[in-house]
């Protein structure tokens, strides 16, 4: 069976680090993404990073979806930056709020994510479609559960079309997000965000940071397997699959990965849902 896949991406620091994306992205196009996406720096510290990796997948042939974070920014710097994506032809943005480095001042134009979703409306009106974040482990800094899904119904109604989620492996807690978002009347496609586990080390740092849960079965199981790199991939191929796999059977509108600019897991996991 087949349904709608996408792609993330960082951009790389270096050439060699360009070129390896390069070869990921080629292994992973065989397997028809809707679109690529690339993440930005908040603050904008990656810009040309990121929309340089964009231009080159678009030429590439492959739609591509331009992460756009707003904190610290101005209208006026956000209203350029728009401007040139719209040359470049991109027509997809993932608008998020972003996290500033500590030592950043916060500052900026714009507080969260809705009102710079709300300014892509004003501004460039249906020119982009709108992808915005959903959290359904909750975001680390919401006020309360209800908050964040308050937060979410605001980033929508201000003109999202769909979103992609935080990664998690519950797949119970993506199904209550998606229900209590429906009896809001929030019908936009929520994609759920899927994490291949790759390292340990990377997954329970990045969890930590981002709010998502590691199970503890799933936590034990990966400090038991300590270096040994071999069982820790095979392990969360075998977890990650089966994730996708319950997701796919319930119907979800998609799947997006966060490739960490490798190919190998995702692409795995890709022929093992018969991709
Ligand atoms: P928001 O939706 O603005 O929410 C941020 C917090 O504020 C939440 O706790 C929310 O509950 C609260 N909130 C929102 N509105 C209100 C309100 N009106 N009153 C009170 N509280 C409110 N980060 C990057 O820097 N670059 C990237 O490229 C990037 N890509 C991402 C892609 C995906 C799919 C996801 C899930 C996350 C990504 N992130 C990225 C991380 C993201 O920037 C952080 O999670 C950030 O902390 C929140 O961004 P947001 O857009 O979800 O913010």
């Amino acid at each position: 069976m087949n349904f709608p896949i996408s792609f993330e991406f960082f951009p790389p620091k270096t050439p060699e680090g360009a070129d390896k994306l390069r070869l990921a992205r080629r292994a992973l196009y065989a397997y028809k993404p809707e679109f690529c996406s690339v993440t930005f720096g908040a603050g904008g510290s990656t810009q040309d990073g990121t929309f340089g990796t964009v231009g080159e997948i678009l030429k590439e042939g492959v739609d591509a979806a331009c992460h756009f974070s707003c904190v610290g920014a101005t209208k006026a710097t956000v209203r350029q930056q728009l401007a040139a994506l719209q040359a470049m032809g991109v027509k997809r943005l993932v608008a998020l709020r972003g996290d500033l480095p500590s030592g950043y001042g916060a500052g900026g134009e714009f507080h969260y994510a809705s009102d710079l979703v709300a300014f892509i409306r004003e501004f460039t009106g249906d020119a982009f479609h709108i992808e915005v974040a959903a959290y359904p482990e909750i975001h680390p800094q919401a006020k309360s559960a209800d908050a964040d899904l308050q937060a979410f119904a605001a980033k929508v109604r201000a003109g999202a079309n769909s979103a992609i989620t935080q990664y998690f492996f519950n797949a119970d807690a993506y199904f209550r997000f998606v229900d209590d978002a429906k009896k809001m009347g929030l019908d936009v496609p929520v994609v759920p965000g899927i994490m291949p586990i790759i390292s340990s080390t990377q997954l329970m740092r990045f969890s930590d940071a981002c709010g998502a849960e590691i199970p503890r079965w799933i936590r034990l199981r990966l400090q038991g397997f300590g270096d040994d790199l071999a069982s820790i991939k095979s392990f969360g191929l075998d977890v990650v699959t089966d994730l996708c796999d319950q997701l796919r059977s319930a119907g979800v509108p998609g799947i997006h990965f966060y490739t960490m600019n490798q190919s190998q897991a995702t692409v795995e996991i890709c022929k093992r849902l018969g991709r």
